[in-house]
């Protein structure tokens, strides 16, 4: 293992790591803006609430209610992170110890405690983040073994696309004149965020969506 950043290391899939969750709750406190929500996590989790009979039938019913916007360069591009409650900034999704949202959880809760990364070719390379230590017990995997488990197809193509044209759209937002900023982050949040069937396939019109806001920034920069 490479050290990194602080307590987060990069990993190969060969490696092996052992780690047990004992559903202490302890991953899921103070973290304030630390869960990312990306518009995939937002269309499975809005389609989840939908179908377990809550009154949500859209993206931005959910992005209101359970997240909120990080700006994350000066060009006006920004992220959602789940909101965080309480004394302990404990994740909002977290109750009695246990994720009420299981089986929609973001997928940096999924391949916890893994990180993705883009790397030059375009792909991913793995971290490993060390924070909660206690939990490095248990049963031995390897990393390839945990990725292919809950990394899977449709997220390692989402990821891809949309860590490829992340950088052209901050670009293009920059180039936009003042006086259409606003306009052009509006554009930005229904393109990203919002303008989503949740009965129809989420891969397809994410594709659509990143291609016409590219188109929409570029008509609109000076
Ligand atoms: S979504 Fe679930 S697993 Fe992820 S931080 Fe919140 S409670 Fe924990």
């Amino acid at each position: 293992m490479e050290p990194e950043l602080k307590n987060v290391v990069r990993v190969t899939p060969s490696e092996k790591i052992r780690f047990k969750c004992s559903f202490c709750g302890e991953c899921c406190r103070h973290v304030k803006e630390t869960v990312p929500v990306d518009c995939q996590d937002i269309f499975y989790l809005s389609r989840f609430l939908r179908d377990s009979g809550e009154k949500f039938d859209c993206t931005d019913q959910v992005l209101q209610k359970f997240a909120e916007p990080v700006l994350i360069n000066e060009s006006g591009y920004f992220v959602y992170f789940l909101k965080s409650v309480g004394e302990q900034d404990a994740c909002i999704f977290l109750k009695d110890n246990r994720c009420r949202i299981q089986k929609a959880k973001p997928k940096a809760c999924k391949i916890y405690p893994f990180v993705v990364e883009p790397n030059e070719s375009g792909k991913h390379r793995y971290l490993l983040s060390r924070e909660r230590i206690a939990h490095f017990k248990g049963p031995q995997t390897d990393v390839k073994a945990w990725m292919k488990k809950y990394f899977n197809q449709e997220s390692r193509e989402f990821l891809a696309s949309d860590f490829g044209t992340a950088p052209q759209i901050s670009i293009l937002l920059r180039g936009i004149p003042e006086n259409r900023k606003t306009e052009a982050l509006l554009h930005f949040h229904r393109l990203r965020y919002s303008e989503y069937d949740l009965d129809r396939p989420f891969i397809d019109q994410f594709q659509r969506n990143q291609e016409k806001l590219l188109a929409v920034l570029e008509s609109m920069c000076e």
